[in-house]
């Protein structure tokens, strides 16, 4: 059997095109004006971007990058061991580690790549918990250790709890989960699964891919926003949302640090992180120390969408975050609306399969502290009309709808996190 047979009955044109429009891989630029991209040449308002700080397009971030070009040229030619790290690397490790008050940090050239460092760190008699909905990245990090792995739903922590009871003696036993999924916009059930760890000696890792920047007082992310840095062991993040530019960082205790640094086969054996992108990711830092009210106005607008496209008639599930998961079942239905925002000069992500399951498709909606009042109105117009139009909304507004209140900052944040310390028996092989 030919390993290329599947690739000549995949009809990629019928997965992506509807109403004679490319849904995916299609180009976008960056507009002049905030909160817009450029499609085949129209300018409309992007409603699904991950830039949740709107820095991607900040002159600070670029002058940054641009210096760094200058100083140290476009590329690393080499792993961070051997000749491919640069001051700029060091900078941003400190800095991260600073910013999410850790004792140390390591660099890795994409947030996917940094979940895969996790590997570095489990063995295959460990026993692995993890949300269902983990990104693909820390369920590849698990099966490339070989680890068990086990699933639960994040509103039944008992189920976990079962799980990690029947860990073998000896077993390594860590709960690993995003803190606010990229999907569905809600948290993870932190102090319970915190509370858990403490019962069942296991560590705490946290992707904050999503929240990092964004989340608790000071943007440190979901464990700040529950007052639990303390109880989370391990914390990834990546530079390609809130920050602007792209790479991501792992923090934890140095000792972890430095052995994942020098072990971890997706660290070591890569490339260094081109220095632009790491010189924008530094500037983003200070942006987001220097200008909280970047996250108030991104949490403001978030509310406001979230009960505005309510108000409508839409259901936008259990999300308490900038991500706001706009429910429309059935595929046609959910594409038929995605086609006639875009008609609109509204840009929203579809959802539909293989990314998600028949019945729960979903437009992913976002938005900047960029956006203007007008751009976030001529969005609600659209949705209101498109969703009239394809039925997803009845034509008269809803008498009564439940508001969301997003996650705002639960705690202050303390200035650095103590390493937690673990039963040995029971800690995974390399924590041991
Ligand atoms: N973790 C989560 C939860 C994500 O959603 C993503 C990407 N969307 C990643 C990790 C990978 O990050 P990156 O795109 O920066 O590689």
């Amino acid at each position: 059997m030919d390993i290329f047979e599947k690739c000549r009955d995949f009809d990629s044109d019928r997965m992506y095109e509807t109403f004679g429009s490319l849904v995916y891989f299609r180009s976008l630029q960056l507009s002049t004006h905030p909160g817009e991209v450029v499609i085949n040449g129209r300018s409309v308002v992007m409603a699904g971007s991950n830039d949740y700080l709107g820095l991607a397009r900040d002159p600070r971030l670029a002058e940054a990058a641009i210096k760094a070009v200058r100083l140290d040229g476009t590329g690393c030619s080499g792993s961070r061991p051997l000749c491919g790290t640069r001051d700029i690397h060091e900078q941003l490790e400190s800095a991260c580690a600073a910013f999410l008050g850790r004792e140390a940090a390591v660099l890795a050239p994409s947030g996917f790549q940094t979940n895969l460092l996790l590997a570095g760190l489990l063995g295959k008699d460990d026993v692995v918990l993890g949300d269902r909905d983990n990104h693909a990245s820390l369920v590849d990090a698990v099966r490339l250790s070989g680890a068990h792995y086990h699933r639960y739903r994040r509103d039944d922590v008992a189920r976990a709890e079962g799980l990690l009871a029947e860990a073998p003696d000896g077993a390594g036993r860590v709960i690993v989960t995003d803190g606010l999924f990229s999907m569905e916009g809600d948290l993870c059930d932190l102090p319970g699964l915190t509370a858990l760890a403490a019962r069942c000696q296991a560590r705490v890792v946290v992707d904050s891919a999503h929240d990092f920047g964004l989340l608790g007082s000071t943007g440190r992310g979901a464990p700040e926003h529950f007052g639990l840095e303390n109880q989370v062991d391990l914390v990834t993040a990546t530079f390609s949302k809130s920050l602007g530019s792209a790479g991501g960082v792992l923090a934890g205790p140095a000792e972890v640090i430095d052995f994942v640094r020098s072990r971890a086969r997706a660290a070591v054996f890569t490339a260094g992180m081109a220095p632009s992108v790491a010189a924008a990711a530094l500037a983003a830092l200070d942006i987001i120390r220097a200008e909280p009210e970047r996250r108030v106005r991104a949490l403001d607008v978030a509310e406001r969408m979230h009960n505005g496209l309510r108000a409508l008639g839409y259901d936008t599930g259990n999300s308490v975050s900038p991500i706001i998961p706009v429910s429309v079942p059935g595929q046609d239905r959910c594409l038929e609306l995605w086609h006639r925002l875009l008609e609109a000069g509204v840009y929203a992500n579809p959802i539909v399969a293989p990314g998600r399951p028949a019945g729960r498709e979903m437009l992913r909606v976002s938005f900047t502290p960029l956006h203007s009042d007008t751009q976030l109105e001529q969005v609600l117009e659209a949705f209101a009309a498109a969703g009239r139009t394809t039925g997803v909304i009845p034509v008269a507004p809803p008498g009564s709808w439940t508001p969301v209140r997003v996650a705002r900052p639960l705690s202050t944040a303390p200035s650095i996190v103590p390493p937690r310390s673990v039963t040995s028996p029971t800690a995974p092989t390399a924590l041991r």
